[in-house]
């Protein structure tokens, strides 16, 4: 596996690759690797010739009170990792060279944006966006693999594809299904940031959407099984438990019928977990 640090020597490599015929598949992560990094690798490497895993922690996404500085930073033991995994390229950029004209906006989340998590956390899908975008223009890939765990940020990527006019010609966008532990918890970079108890307490939130699913009714029924369990729990402090039509990323009513992502968001500590089930109601 080779590592890259800079834009313009990645841009040779895949030049390369094209020639030679290959197809590409790119994997964008923040590093701090874990099981479900490692399944979109592997959907990556079932996709495309060629695989590129980035690892680039992105201010533009993190607001002035959020983890940016103490972010885990694991790039010896990522690479590692990847390297197992049979990934080609990881691409570890420096902030210069993922903005070499500064840190600026390209890209707006619009409406879609300023909901849920980007209620939390405003801005946030911005700097995704932009931070997203950025990365595609440098790797020009075939496909790019996303997590559902991060449900929202999968809309927006969607939508931007869907309204770039081909800019990144026929990227296709692949979804991965969300990893868990053996007892329920979400994968997630921030989960090293749990106590023992604290991780005990964050098991509420899987077992909430579990039993959103398996309660019967409409809409606000599923809600209200999935907030009763996070109630119960007094290390969990609810963000929010919303059930959205996955077409729209906009809130269902009791009238809907038919396959709805339900969304938690909860602190946990001072950690801000996210988890979300499609269930039909
Ligand atoms: P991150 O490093 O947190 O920015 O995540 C990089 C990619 O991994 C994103 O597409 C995430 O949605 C995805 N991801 C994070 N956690 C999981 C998980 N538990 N299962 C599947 N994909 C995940």
């Amino acid at each position: 596996m080779q590592i890259i640090h800079s834009a313009s020597e990645l841009q040779k490599v895949v030049s390369a690759q094209r020639e030679a015929g290959a197809n590409i598949a790119f994997v964008p992560t923040m590093g701090a690797l874990h099981d479900g990094h490692l399944s979109l690798v592997e959907i990556a490497r079932d996709r495309a010739d060629f695989v590129i895993v980035s690892i680039f922690v992105n201010p533009l996404q993190f607001g002035a009170n959020e983890d940016f500085d103490k972010y885990p930073r694991t790039l010896q033991s990522d690479a590692e990792l990847l390297a197992a995994n049979g990934v080609d390229v990881l691409f570890a950029p420096t902030v210069d060279n993922v903005y070499p004209n500064g840190q600026v906006i390209t890209h707006h989340a619009g409406a879609v944006g300023e909901t849920f998590e980007g209620a939390a956390r405003p801005g946030h899908f911005d700097g995704m966006l932009t931070v997203v975008a950025r990365l595609f223009d440098i790797v020009k890939p075939d496909f790019a693999v996303f997590g559902a765990k991060d449900a929202q940020q999968l809309f927006l990527i969607h939508q931007m594809v869907a309204q770039s006019n081909h800019r990144w010609n026929a990227l296709q966008i692949i979804e991965g299904a969300t990893i868990r532990e053996a007892d329920g918890l979400a994968r997630s970079s921030r989960n090293r940031y749990l106590s023992e108890a604290e991780h005990q307490a964050a098991l509420t939130l899987s077992a909430a959407l579990r039993a959103a699913e398996s309660a019967t009714g409409n809409a606000s029924s599923r809600i209200q099984a999935a907030a009763q369990l996070l109630a119960a729990q007094p290390q969990v402090r609810l963000d929010y438990v919303a059930l959205v039509d996955p077409s729209s990323f906009e809130a269902v009513d009791d009238s809907f019928s038919g396959r709805a992502l339900l969304l938690i968001a909860a602190k946990v500590g001072n950690t801000r977990l996210i988890d979300n089930l499609s269930i039909t109601i």
